[in-house]
């Protein structure tokens, strides 16, 4: 079979589909797609709204208590709580709807998805962590969105195994860490990016089990660093002293010299750890797999898949949120912990066989469901025998064929497809798909994603922000009741949200590593953690190491490379082209960082 090049019909752009891509879509009797992998990823991920918060009433009979929501509150969705979704107080296949030959299947499946309760947030095996979402397994947590098996958190997004840390992003294994991104294994650790196994230790970028340093890039195993100068023990202590680093004023100018550091150090094309035959970035202990971004290890004959890993096979536009013991799953989200064969889903976990579903848990052969738990045969949450479920479903796939979803734009949605992003319960500024595939309102609009306008509250400020104090010391409780100004005012474009409140878990883990408190709300700093995260797409690019030195000039060579005059390798990578970076092949890394 030869590879085949589609024009995608969203964005009119081409892209290929491999042999091996044919294979998979051969596997789970689909058609191949018609979006390219950019528009398949935007569309999936409108399913996933991690942060945009709301207030409104819960709905569930007797109920009135105001709940924090994923759906803004002209959606039409009933909103459960909690505790009343989860219990056998209701049934969802009570709502279950007889198929209906003469309407399009996602109509229907829209319909339904208004008329079944919904969890206020996805939040699933929580102990004390109602205000987490998109989470499973965490303990005393709070505001931790799209994480797996955490303990005291909060403000933290893609979080796994990890405890005691605030304000981290993309963090596996770490403890007593504040501020980093990309970072793994490490223990009190803080501002940091891309570091591995450190620990006590300020503004780390791609260091590797070092301890007691400050300001450092590309370091191995070292200890006493700052600004990748050696020290002495006591040096070193008295040095740090200097910086301030408990102080905003003392963190500003180490930030600026770190950023400095940062644009001459070089960078290493993609981190890929103990992995065979894969591409991508920030991933480890993976298998025949490519384009796959932030797995926390066990991936195989895997493509296009994010946020995931453990025991996870044949996955393909997966994530965020995959895996563990998942396999044979295509377009799906948050999807996995012992599910096999699962196409266009979004939160189902313990499920085999199952198509088009949403918030579904340990169920079997299940076609357009919502809500369903510890059920088999049903479709459009009604429940069929077995002889009939298997005679039906041939019928609705054809009728997708037959009878598609066509959308405001004249756009055509079979079977085969996820589902159209005008049905998708979220608008595509309040989805994720904005953190990862940025879109304009006007780009988004053109391309027929719904665009939701925010209301512009004003939150009364009790403390203006050049009154925040510069240090922990001498803050006492009385700041859990106030109401912080973000030091963007509400003039960007990160969704600020200009007040904030400090929480007293949050309190105390400053007081404890002695961190100022923060002066940005938390939209606002997760917006400044995204743009250290490079995106999740690869360009083809050539090594740029000149010999003796980059090609910029920036960076001096301290070794002999294996080439002669320039680097000829080439790579796939994270870093557009257009990035500042000094991106680097593996054997000229692998020669300078030892
Ligand atoms: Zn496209
Ligand atoms: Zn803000
Ligand atoms: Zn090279
Ligand atoms: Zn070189």
């Amino acid at each position: 079979m030869n590879p085949e090049t589609k024009t995608c019909k969203k964005c009119q752009n081409d892209f290929t589909v491999t042999p091996e891509d044919f294979v998979f879509y051969e596997k789970m009797h689909m058609p191949a797609p018609t979006f390219c992998y950019e528009c398949r990823s935007r569309r999936r991920m409108m399913w996933r709204n991690e942060r945009s918060l709301y207030k409104r009433k819960c709905q569930a009979p007797g109920h009135s208590e105001d709940l924090i929501t994923i759906y803004a509150p002209e959606k039409y969705v009933v909103v459960y709580d909690q505790k009343y979704w989860w219990s056998d107080e209701w049934d969802p296949t009570d709502y279950g709807q007889e198929y209906d030959f003469n309407r399009p299947f996602f109509e229907q499946f829209k319909e339904l998805f208004s008329q079944v309760p919904q969890l206020a947030l996805s939040n699933s095996n929580a102990v004390n962590s109602d205000y987490c979402n998109v989470a499973d397994q965490s303990k005393n947590c709070y505001m931790a969105l799209g994480t797996y098996k955490i303990e005291n958190l909060s403000y933290v997004n893609r979080a796994y195994e990890s405890k005691d840390s605030v304000d981290v992003y993309v963090s596996f294994g770490n403890e007593l860490c504040y501020e980093c991104v990309s970072c793994s294994d490490s223990y009190h650790l803080l501002y940091s990016r891309d570091s591995v196994g450190c620990r006590d230790s300020y503004f780390l970028y791609d260091c590797k089990n070092c301890s007691d340093c400050v300001g450092c890039t590309n370091l191995r195993n070292a200890k006493y660093c700052i600004f990748n100068e050696q020290y002495t023990k006591e040096e070193y202590e008295q040095k740090k002293k200097e910086l301030g680093l408990d102080s905003q004023a003392g963190l500003k100018k180490v930030r600026e010299q770190f950023e400095e550091l940062y644009t001459k150090s070089i960078h290493e094309f993609a981190r890929i750890a103990k992995s065979v035959d894969s591409t991508g970035d920030n991933i480890i202990d993976t298998k025949n797999s490519h384009w796959c971004f932030d797995l926390f290890g066990g991936m195989e004959d895997s493509k296009y898949s994010h946020w995931g890993g453990l025991q996870a096979k044949d996955l393909y536009d997966a994530g965020p949120g995959v895996g563990d013991g998942g396999e044979l799953m295509y377009d799906v989200t948050d999807t996995g912990i012992q599910s096999a064969d699962i196409a266009f889903t979004n939160v189902v976990y313990g499920s085999h066989d199952v198509r088009y579903s949403v918030f579904c848990h340990g169920s079997k052969h299940l076609f357009g469901c919502i809500g369903v738990r510890s059920q088999e045969y049903c479709i459009l949450n009604k429940k069929y025998s077995k002889e009939e479920y298997e005679e039906l479903i041939p019928k609705i796939k054809q009728h997708m064929m037959d009878m598609p979803y066509v959308d405001k734009k004249g756009r055509v949605y079979t079977y085969g497809e996820f589902f159209p992003e005008e049905t998708a319960p979220m608008a595509f500024n309040e989805s994720i798909a904005i953190d990862y595939f940025p879109l304009s309102k006007k780009e988004a609009e053109a391309y027929g994603y719904p665009w939701r306008e925010g209301e512009k509250t004003a939150p009364q400020i009790t403390i203006k922000n050049e009154y925040i104090p510069d240090t922990i010391e001498g803050v006492d409780d009385s700041i859990t009741k106030e109401v912080l100004e973000c030091a963007h005012k509400g003039a960007c474009e990160d969704n600020c949200s200009v007040g904030f409140r400090i929480i007293p878990q949050e309190l105390e883990f400053y007081r404890r590593l002695k961190i100022p408190l923060p002066t940005m709300c938390f939209s606002c700093r997760h917006v400044s953690r995204l743009k250290h995260k490079k995106p999740l797409r690869l360009w083809k690019r050539k090594c740029q190491c000149a010999g003796e030195h980059s090609d910029n000039g920036k960076y001096q060579n301290t070794t002999q490379h294996q080439h002669e005059g320039h680097c000829p390798n080439e790579f796939e990578t994270s870093y557009a082209p257009d990035r500042e970076e000094i991106v680097y092949c593996e054997q000229c890394y692998n020669a300078e960082v030892v």
